[in-house]
C-alpha cells in the first residue's frame, strides 16, 4: 500500500473535492481511500508514505492527442524546407520525418515522449503514430515502451494513401492487429483505435479497407479540418464537407476521436453531437502551424465532448491549458471567454474520453479510481481550495512543478527522479538514433 499525503489534496470528486492537509492511499492499482493525512496514516500504518511536503496532490493529467513520431524533430533543420502553408509543413517536415523512421527510432521516440509525459505528470496518453519508414510492429514497439515506463496508452497508426496503397494496407493491418492484441490485454493499461491521417489522404478504397478490418469495439482517431485545404479537397473530390464524408463512412460515434475540427460548420457540429463523437483541441499546434482557431467554445457550449491534447507540440498539459485559455479570449475578443470551458475540457472531458477506452475511473481521486496521482511543488501566495484551484494551476503551475508521478499504483517519478528507466542511457541512445535519422533525411 502507498500513501501520498501531507499536501493540499484536490480530488476532482464533487462529493469530497478538497482536503487542506489530505492524503490518498493506493492499494495495488486503485485508490482505497482519500481523507485527512493524519487519519489516513493512522488507518494504514504499514503503508509506504510519500510526503507531498505541503504541495498539491491531484489526479494525474491525461493527454488525448499526442504524436510520438515527432520526438526527434527537436533541433532538426531539414534542407530546403521552406513551408508556404500547412500542406508544406506536413509534407516537408512531419511526413519527411516519419518516412525515414526505423523501428528502433520509433522505440526511442516513444521512450522519450513517455519519459517527458511522466515529468509533466501525464499518465494516460492517446497517441496517433506514423512511421512509414517501418510500419509493421510499430504500435507493438510503442506498447512495449508504454509498459516499460508505466504509462497507460491508447495507440493507433495513421492510415494514409500518401505513400501508396501497399503502405495504406499495411497501416490498416497494423491497427487491426494491435487493436485485437490490446482488446485481449486485461491490464486496463493498453488500448487501440483505428488511426486515420485525415480524409484528404484517404481514398474510398482505403476507407472501405479500414472499416472492414476495424473490430467493432473500437472507433477511429482522425484529424479533421486541421487546414482549410482538407475542406477544399473534400468539397472538390466528394462534393461534401468533411464530417459528412466521415458520417457516410460510419466513422462517427462515441468511440471516435476527431482532432482539431477547425473548419466545420453548424451542420457538421450537429452530426458530431448527434453521434456522441469526441473532439480534441490542440491550441499550440493550431497556432504554430498557422492553421486557424477552431470553434472550440461553441463545440463545448453545444455539449460536444471536447478534450485537450498537445499534438506533440509539448508534453505539458498545463501549456495546452494556458494557451487554450488565452487563444479563445483573443480569438473571440472576449476577456470572459474560456474560463469555465477550458478547465472542463482538461479536468472533466479528458477523463470521460479516456474512460471510453479504459474501465477504471480516471482523472479523479476517490475509492475505486485508478491510482494515478501527481504531486505539484506549489506554495501558493494566496488562499487555495476547490473553488479556485483552476486559477492556481492556470497562473501558478507548470509541468515542471510535478515532483512525483504515480500511475496505476506504481511510482514512476519521485522528487523529479524517474524510477522506471535509466534516463541517461535512454537519452544517450535517443541522440544516437536521432543523429542517424537526421542523416538519413539530410544526407
Ligand atoms: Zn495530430
Amino acid at each position: 500500500m502507498l500513501i501520498i499525503g501531507n499536501g493540499k489534496l484536490v480530488t476532482r470528486d464533487t462529493q469530497k473535492p478538497f482536503f487542506e492537509n489530505g492524503a490518498v492511499v493506493i492499494d495495488g492499482t486503485k485508490i482505497a481511500a482519500v481523507g485527512v493525512s493524519a487519519d489516513i496514516k493512522k488507518a494504514y500504518p504499514q503503508a509506504e508514505f510519500i510526503d507531498a511536503k505541503g504541495g498539491v496532490i491531484m489526479p494525474a493529467f491525461i493527454n488525448t492527442h499526442e504524436h510520438i513520431y515527432s520526438a526527434m524533430a527537436r533541433g532538426l533543420s531539414i534542407k530546403g524546407y521552406d513551408p508556404k502553408g500547412f500542406l508544406d509543413i506536413l509534407d516537408g517536415q512531419w511526413w519527411t520525418i516519419d518516412r525515414h523512421l526505423t523501428l528502433e527510432q520509433t522505440k526511442y521516440s516513444a521512450l522519450d515522449t513517455l519519459i517527458q509525459s511522466i515529468r509533466n505528470g501525464v499518465t494516460t496518453v492517446f497517441d496517433h503514430h506514423a512511421s512509414f519508414g517501418h510500419i509493421t510492429d510499430s504500435l507493438f514497439t510503442i506498447a512495449d515502451a508504454a509498459k516499460e515506463t508505466g504509462i497507460r496508452a491508447c495507440l493507433c497508426y495513421e492510415v494514409s494513401d500518401r505513400d501508396g496503397m501497399d503502405k495504406a494496407k499495411e497501416s490498416v493491418m497494423e491497427n487491426a492487429n494491435f487493436i485485437r492484441y490490446a482488446l485481449k490485454d486485461d491490464s486496463d493499461m493498453l488500448a487501440g483505435m483505428m488511426g486515420m491521417h485525415a480524409q484528404f489522404t484517404i481514398s474510398d478504397e482505403t476507407m472501405e479497407l479500414a472499416a472492414a478490418n476495424k473490430p467493432e469495439e473500437v472507433g477511429y482517431h482522425i484529424h479533421v479540418a486541421e487546414g482549410i485545404e482538407d475542406l477544399h479537397h473534400c468539397l472538390q473530390h466528394y462534393g461534401k464537407r468533411i464530417v459528412d464524408r466521415l458520417y457516410d463512412w460510419n466513422i462517427l460515434g462515441e468511440k471516435t476521436l476527431l482532432g482539431h475540427c477547425i473548419y466545420i460548420n453548424p451542420h457538421e457540429m450537429d452530426l458530431i453531437k448527434d453521434t456522441n463523437t469526441m473532439v480534441v483541441h490542440n491550441p499550440e499546434s493550431n497556432m504554430g502551424n498557422a492553421c486557424g482557431c477552431p470553434p472550440t467554445m461553441e463545440l463545448v457550449h453545444r455539449g460536444i465532448l471536447t478534450g485537450l491534447g498537445t499534438d506533440g507540440y509539448t508534453h505539458d498539459m498545463t501549456e495546452s491549458f494556458k494557451v487554450a485559455n488565452v487563444l479563445h479570449k483573443h480569438h473571440l475578443c472576449d476577456a470572459n471567454a474560456a474560463w469555465g470551458e477550458v478547465p472542463k475540457m482538461l479536468f472533466e472531458n479528458n477523463a470521460v474520453i479516456a474512460n471510453r477506452y479504459f474501465k477504471t475511473p480516471l482523472g479523479v481521486l476517490k475509492e475505486g479510481a485508478a491510482g494515478d496521482v501527481i504531486v505539484m511543488d506549489y506554495n501558493p501566495p494566496t488562499y487555495l481550495d476547490e473553488n479556485n484551484i483552476n486559477g492556481h494551476i492556470l497562473f501558478g503551475m507548470t509541468g515542471h512543478d510535478v515532483t512525483t508521478t504515480v500511475a496505476n499504483g506504481k511510482v514512476l517519478m519521485q522528487d523529479r527522479e524517474i524510477k522506471v528507466v535509466d534516463v541517461e542511457k535512454v537519452m544517450a541512445e535517443c541522440r544516437v538514433e536521432s543523429a542517424k535519422l537526421w542523416k538519413s533525411i539530410n544526407g
